[in-house]
């Protein structure tokens, strides 16, 4: 199970990005199981991806536009406003500019996620098929 402590407290702009933007299929990450997520998830290559629903929005987004599993979310939907990066197959996070309020998100806060993600471990072979999804 997931650490809690991994999670970015977003600033509830009411945005509702996940409804605006492409990060709402968020990837499973190696170590999260779609049976954790009702199996709700499709294989892409080496990657689980959470299934969309009709219009192309997450399955998990409800008609109020809110996550239906907040408290349980994936950990991609955790680290945002930072999106996973790798270089030379280190993981490096970086703030997505799309979010509303990305200037308030800084080095601090992706230091503490770092730190908190530091024990979990990302296959190559994962990697090449999430950065490839994720182009
Ligand atoms: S799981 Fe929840 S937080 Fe993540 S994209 Fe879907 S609706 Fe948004
Ligand atoms: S745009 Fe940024 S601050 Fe606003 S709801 Fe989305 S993640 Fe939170």
């Amino acid at each position: 199970m997931l650490d809690i402590e991994i999670s970015m407290d977003c600033r509830n702009c009411a945005n509702h990005c996940c409804g605006f933007m492409p990060h709402c299929r968020p990837v499973l990450m190696p170590w999260e199981p779609p049976s954790q997520f009702f199996g709700l998830a499709d294989k892409k290559g080496k990657i689980n991806v959470i299934r969309k629903r009709r219009g192309g929005y997450c399955i998990f987004l409800n008609e109020q536009c809110q996550c239906a599993i907040y408290p349980h979310r994936p950990l991609e939907c955790r680290l945002f406003p930072f999106k996973l990066k790798f270089t030379d197959y280190n993981v490096k996070l970086e703030v997505d500019q799309r979010c509303a309020q990305h200037h308030l998100f800084g080095q601090e806060s992706a230091n503490r996620l770092l730190t908190a993600l530091a024990g979990y471990k990302f296959p190559m072979s994962w990697i090449w098929s999430y950065v490839s999804y994720r182009k």
